[in-house]
């Protein structure tokens, strides 16, 4: 887990021996605490560096089929979003690092901006969305199994080869890989042909405080603001209705079958889910925000002007208490400094030259 969230709480005790004494354990426990953690955070900088390397090789792999624009334009925006997740790591993780030794220059050359705006320009996505992206609108995968199937392969391919137990990877170690898939389509009402459909994948980015700061970027600049909203207000809010020929299907790769929404998402959205959602008590440690629903439906909010206009909140008694319009209102008034505050309070610290005014965001050198 993220080193953030480990540091011991101060004790409160009476009397001089007894506050002595627990001093000292305080002092032991804070010792055994920075002996336990130095080498997860150490281990943890390790996985994240093989986790780019391998994410750079495979989708190097997987661009060889496309034309030379295309391949440039997807690889620069990947090694930005990786080299930024590895500067805001903590310990810190130069682009170099990512990289072997005689590849450093060759890749510099070819690609030199993500290489000077790692630290000053946020990504949009996470590698993991981009690759996705360049998946569902680059390459002519025919149906959803298709795409379910290569997604896996490579995914397989982004996994460290098994040397012992210890180095094994396992799915959570992994820091560029995401747990889900979403894939949302609006069907025609009459003979369910599918006339628009999105994917989107789940916060892929390793870190607690990486993950909030990737959630608040999308929120602000990335989702569709009813999408904003409705993460911003974490369950407090009624769902946002989508219209009934919107319909959403999870795969998640740890278990190799579709899911139900999670009480977070059923909380945030009312819209058709296979499979349906269930009631449980099960534990959900996961941030709002951090599921494959968000990204896939504000994509295809993004792309279909009729659902856009459709969705909205309605009451316990059926009537409909704000349209979508409202909705990003609200979001703009209620949140939007907030979250601007919230990234500028956690990225600080970890030296990214964020400007006052307006922030940067990486844009490829190579535009398609
Ligand atoms: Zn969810």
């Amino acid at each position: 887990m993220d080193g953030h969230n480990t540091e011991p709480e101060p004790m409160e005790t009476e009397g001089s021996n007894q506050h002595r004494e627990d001093n000292i354990n305080a002092v032991e426990q804070e010792m055994q605490h920075k002996k336990n953690v130095k080498p997860n955070k150490e281990k943890q900088r390790e996985n994240t560096m093989t986790s780019g390397n391998l994410f750079i090789t495979a989708f190097m792999g997987l661009l060889q089929d496309t034309s030379k624009e295309v391949a440039c334009h997807y690889m620069e925006r990947v090694l930005h979003s990786i080299f930024f997740f590895g500067h805001i790591n903590n310990p810190p993780i130069t682009p170099d690092d990512f990289l072997p030794e005689g590849y450093i220059q060759k890749v510099k050359g070819r690609f030199p901006k993500p290489f000077k705006e790692y630290n000053t320009h946020l990504p949009h996505y996470t590698p993991y969305s981009i690759l996705l992206e360049y998946m569902t609108e680059r390459m002519e995968l025919e149906n959803l199994d298709l795409l379910l199937k290569k997604l896996e392969t490579v995914n397989k391919s982004l996994l460290k080869p098994k040397i012992n137990n210890e180095d094994q990877f396992i799915a959570n170690d992994f820091a560029f890989t995401a747990s889900a898939v979403t894939y949302c389509c609006v069907k025609d009402s009459n003979d369910a042909k599918v006339l628009k459909k999105a994917f989107g994948s789940s916060m892929s980015c390793k870190g607690k405080t990486q993950r909030i700061i990737m959630i608040a970027i999308s929120a602000l600049h990335v989702w569709d603001r009813a999408i904003s909203y409705a993460v911003c207000c974490a369950g407090s809010s009624l769902p946002i209705t989508f219209p009934e020929r919107v319909s959403c299907t999870t795969y998640s790769f740890k278990t190799r079958a579709k899911i139900p929404p999670c009480n977070k998402c059923f909380k945030m959205y009312n819209v058709n889910c296979d499979p349906e959602h269930e009631a449980h008590n099960r534990k959900e440690d996961w941030l709002y925000g951090n599921c494959a629903e968000n990204e896939s439906l504000s994509r295809l909010l993004h792309g279909d002007e009729d659902v856009r206009g459709e969705i909205c909140i309605i009451g316990s008694n059926g009537q409909k208490l704000m349209n979508r319009q409202d909705i990003v209102n609200k979001f703009k008034e209620e949140y939007e400094e907030k979250m601007k505050k919230k990234v500028k309070e956690l990225i600080t610290p970890f030296k990214f030259k964020l400007s006052k005014d307006q922030w940067d965001f990486f844009i490829p050198e190579q535009s398609l």
